[in-house]
């Protein structure tokens, strides 16, 4: 499917300020930032990332509202370059960067409103993850709430059915669910998925620094949660290109690519960036990284399940090192049902 999901969207106004010029910190400029950064991260109790857009143009995708944005090439009258498709695109130096924070322990709830589905396929931990305007590749059930990742984009947009139906079989003898499946992608004006929205606002509450990566923070609720952080206390980094909208509320303001500001952070603080083998997806993340109270039970694995189109994980090689006390249900298919 084509990466042009806004294609699929209804038409809608309000498409925030676009193509706005980009500025870029010089080169001893950004290294100060990011040895500050760095030393920001390593005295954090919480750590809260919020990425955008800008974290998946280097995978292929375009953002919206960059200078070669899907917004600003539409006011324009022009249209966006895609360099790939959803099922083809590789996670970003950035992707893998942030799933390094997180096995290191440093970064405790990552907030996207990205709709690519690189931060599941990439392995990020969806307990840990709130994903504020869908999933291209998560359809879930209307009836019971189950979510089902496939490996291929669900291709419905707006919160629609899918033609699908749910075979969750909730007990031995019983009939499976056969509740209707619904896309997860948000079309304008519909409401964010609340147990996601409830999940980051309360991580946001908690933490002591946000940083946001490749968002001009125009959308909201999405785009005001760092500010739930600076409320309590907390600090608010913020890394783009472009301006943003809150921008004076940031303790540290970096103008730089983010793979670049990435890639000299994990150096600074001693982290490998992992390595990507191919799609994956990771439902729960380890026993004692204590996920949010309101998502900590109620999982459900299933091993051995054979329905087609849910992604197979059984090829990942993980990293010696990690396997054993990261991901433990990471063999097999599986499906998870979130409370
Ligand atoms: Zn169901």
């Amino acid at each position: 499917m084509s990466v042009n999901y806004a294609a699929g969207l209804s038409t809608y106004a309000d498409k925030g300020v676009c193509g706005l010029p980009e500025s870029f910190d010089s080169k001893e400029e950004l290294k100060e930032k990011v040895e500050a950064l760095a030393q920001l991260i390593r005295e954090s109790q919480y750590l809260v990332v919020h990425s955008g857009a800008g974290i998946s143009t280097s995978s292929g995708i375009p953002d919206f509202r960059g200078p070669k944005g899907v917004w600003t090439m539409e006011e324009r009258g022009e249209s966006p370059h895609f360099d790939t498709t959803f099922e083809e695109a590789r996670p970003s130096l950035t992707h893998m960067a942030l799933l390094g924070l997180q096995r290191a322990g440093y970064l405790k709830y990552l907030i996207s409103q990205n709709v690519d589905g690189i931060h599941v396929r990439s392995g990020f931990p969806r307990n840990l993850l709130s994903e504020l305007h869908g999933n291209m590749f998560v359809e879930e059930c209307g009836k019971c709430g189950k979510q089902y990742v496939r490996e291929k984009v669900i291709g419905v947009m707006g919160l629609k059915p899918t033609g699908k139906y749910c075979e969750e079989v909730r007990g031995r003898g019983l009939r499976s669910c056969r509740g209707k499946l619904i896309s997860t992608i948000l079309d304008w004006e519909e409401a964010l998925p609340e147990k996601d929205l409830n999940r980051a606002e309360e991580a946001s509450r908690r933490a002591d620094l946000a940083l946001t990566l490749g968002t001009s923070l125009q959308i909201k609720p999405s785009g005001d949660l760092p500010l739930f952080t600076k409320r309590k206390g907390g600090k608010v980094v913020i890394v783009n290109l472009q301006p943003t909208k809150h921008d004076k509320h940031a303790h540290l303001r970096i103008n730089g690519y983010v793979d670049e500001v990435m890639s000299q952070l994990m150096e600074l603080l001693g982290l490998v960036i992992p390595k990507w083998d191919g799609p994956t997806v990771c439902e729960s993340s380890t026993p004692d990284q204590k996920p949010l109270p309101a998502i900590a039970t109620k999982k459900e694995v299933k091993k051995g399940q054979s329905s087609t189109g849910l992604i197979s994980i059984a090829h990942v090689s993980w990293p010696k090192q990690v396997s054993s006390y990261w991901c433990p249900f990471s063999i097999g298919f599986f499906a998870v049902i979130l409370p």
